[in-house]
Formats: structure tokens, sequence, C-alpha cells
């Protein structure tokens, strides 16, 4: 979002479509609510202002309504996003379950719902029920689905953020290359953009109250991954997308392992959540008990179980040693630990946080952070939300905004 409106006496007056630009964007993040405070902040002259937010009431786009505060006995009035500008629709694919959510602009939930299908049915059934639950939501809810204005997916794999698909998923037939992008554009006629599902885990926890920059999320659950966001708060997705894919480092121990992308001693294989259950002979989420395995480790763990404590444990160092890596190389200011094997927090917290402390360096850990996650298995969803959110009051999509008015 744009926040740099230092124009104010400059002669040459800014092209319209940068105006309204700014003038949507301030009254979409809240930083300011009426026709007086946009033009104060931004230095445009008062009636270009006043004209912007003219075509964006008529537009259906922005809502002036009177406010609860009451300022120097003037009526006041304040600018909103109206709730008829659109809606944002989100799916977090999961292993085993699907959270969908529609949203309005400003990013509050208006619905949620779960599709219990696994991943590897393949894209063409997961994507079908993913997008008919979405328009029976927004049905539901009285929205009309041809004014969904940005979808946003998280798939458990890595992902080609341009072309909007999975790149060699080891654990999802049928997904490579599939145009997952191009296939929920076609159902919704709207933009789309298909990220990596720990990105916009990330990016979830960012936007909490306590949450800090840069942020490096670590997802521990069938497999491993992380996700960066950076101090300014965008996602570090690197040159080809691959960026935080950390699942397939090899762990310095159980060399001999055999991981599902086939090569020995994965990360993934040896600390997964997964790895763990078929180490302790648990079974794992099924689609009639998803809770089930993590439940059973649970009272495992509360029994204090040796064989099940010390395989946590070990997990938890093996998890460390390459976080203590990551660390090293990116700096973060908070380290946020999520994912089904992370909810016994106090065994994996107290392993990686050992591994950290022990392995990097006193400047890169000084002021680290390092907690639970705060959203638990909606930071996906949050993420999703915040990412489209972003891009429909980004410069291309206030533009596709105000041409679909
Ligand atoms: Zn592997």
């Amino acid at each position: 979002m744009q926040k740099d409106g230092k124009t104010g006496g400059q002669a040459v007056p800014a092209p319209v479509a940068i105006a309204l630009h700014r003038v949507l964007g301030m009254i979409a993040n809240g930083e300011a609510t009426s026709r007086a405070a946009i033009a104060r902040l931004t230095g445009l002259a008062r009636s270009t202002v006043s004209q912007q937010v003219d075509s964006l009431i008529d537009g259906g786009i922005v809502e002036e309504t009177e406010s609860s505060q009451s300022v120097r006995g003037r009526p006041p009035r304040a600018l909103t996003i109206s709730p008829r500008a659109g809606t944002i629709a989100v799916a977090d694919v999961d292993v085993a379950a699907t959270q969908l959510a529609i949203a309005d602009l400003g990013g509050t939930i208006i619905g949620r719902d779960i599709v219990n299908l696994p991943v590897d049915r393949g894209p063409e059934e997961l994507l079908a029920e993913v997008s008919g639950r979405l328009h029976s939501m927004l049905t539901e809810h009285g929205h009309d689905p041809a004014r969904v204005r940005h979808v946003v997916a998280g798939l458990p794999a890595p992902v080609d953020f341009q072309r909007g698909c999975a790149v060699r998923p080891p654990i999802m037939p049928g997904w490579d290359a599939y145009p997952v992008g191009d296939y929920l554009r076609k159902q919704f006629g709207a933009a789309v953009t298909v990220d990596n599902d720990v990105n916009l885990m990330a990016l979830g926890e960012a936007t909490q109250e306590m949450a800090d920059t840069p942020l490096l999320v670590i997802k521990v659950g069938s497999g491993i991954g992380a996700g960066i966001v950076t101090a300014d708060g965008s996602v570090h997705r690197g040159a080809d997308g691959a960026a935080g894919d950390i699942g397939h480092i090899r762990a310095s121990t159980r060399r001999d392992v055999v991981c599902r992308c086939g090569k020995f001693g994965c990360l993934e294989a040896v600390a997964s959540h997964r790895a763990v259950l078929t180490d302790l002979g648990i079974a794992p989420p099924s689609i009639d008990d998803r809770l089930y395995a993590s439940r059973e480790l649970a009272r495992l763990v509360a029994d204090s179980d040796t064989s099940a404590l010390h395989r946590i444990r070990q997990a938890a160092a093996d998890i460390g040693e390459v976080v203590a890596m990551l660390i090293h190389t990116l700096n973060p200011r908070m380290l946020v630990l999520g994912g089904p094997l992370s909810e016994l927090q106090d065994e994996i917290l107290s392993g990686v946080r050992a591994a950290v402390y022990e392995q990097a360096l006193p400047l890169a850990t000084r002021k680290l952070i390092i907690t639970p996650s705060q959203l638990g298995t909606d930071a996906g969803i949050i993420g999703a939300i915040a990412l489209a959110g972003r891009e429909v009051f980004s410069q291309e999509g206030v533009g596709r905004l105000l041409a679909e008015a």
C-alpha cells in the first residue's frame, strides 16, 4: 500500500490515477477517514480530494456516513470502504482438508467453511469443491459472486507465484504445474494469487499486534516449511518462489531415512509431524478424524511416555539445527512456530530454543523473540485475507476495481 504522501506545495499536479489510489489507500487502511484529513496528510488540494472521494462514492466503493464522534458542533462524516464494494474469497489448502473464508474488502470475515478432502484427490476434484462451496457461501451471505475482487489460494507445496501453480510437490499427485490460478480466475472472473501455505501463515502472524518483523514462521506439519515476512511487511519469496522450502534440507541425524522426495535424511523425513507419528506407531490424520493423531500424541506426552518424549525432543533438536542456520542467514526479530507438531508447545519450543541459542551467534539471538503461533490453524486464512486486501488496493487492483465499478 502506498504511503508516500508528500507532494504538498508541488507545482505539477499528480496524475489523477495516483491521487485516486492514495485517497482510496488511506480510507482502506484507516489512515484517514475524512476529506479534510486526507487533504492534510497527502498535501493534495481539498478540491482534488473531494473530486476523488465523490467518484469513489459514485462507483459504490466508498461510503460517507455520520460518524459517532462530534467535532466542534459540525455534523462529522466518516469515509469507509462500502460493504457493497465487493468481497474477497480465500482457500487454505492443507494435506487433509481445506479451510475457506469470504471477507469484505476491509478484511472482516463474513463466512467460513471447511472442505474435508485430502489434497491427494487431485486438483480437479478439490478445486471444483472449493469453488462450489465459496460460491454457495457468497450467495448464502447475500453477496454477488460476480463482485469477488480477489481470490487467494494457499498450497502446501513449492509455488510458482507468477504462474499460479505448484511445482513438483512430492505428496500431491496431479498438482505439478496444474494451473490453479487460471482455474480460479475462470470460476470467479477475478484476479487470483496462488501462494505457498507457510507464506500465508507468516503474513497472518505478521498482522498480529505483538508481531515484529522481520518475522520467520516455521510450520511443522506433515511437511516442514518456512515463511519470511521482511521488515517492510512483504513476503520474501526468492527468485523462483522456492524461498523457505526447508523440508528437504538434510538433517544431521538419521541419514538413512528415506524421504518422500526420494532423497535420504531430509528434515521432513526425520522431524515432521508425520515422521514422529510413524515412529510411534500412531495412525496419521484421516478424513473421519483429522485430530485423532494430534490428540493421541498429546496424550502420550501428558502421560510422560518415554519414547514419545524422546522422539519429540529429537525432532525439536533436528528442527532447531536447521532453524539456527536460518536465524544466522536472515536475522529475524521474531521466530514463530506453527503447525500440528508445535501444538506440543513446551516440548518443541524448548528444544528449538535450546538448539538456536546454542548454535546461533549472540548478535542474531540477543533480541530474538521465539513464540508459538498466535493464530494457530487460522494463520493461513488470516494471511490470505491480508494478502488479498493488499492486492485489491494496489495501484493495479484499484484500476480493476474502478473499471468494474
Ligand atoms: Zn526430501
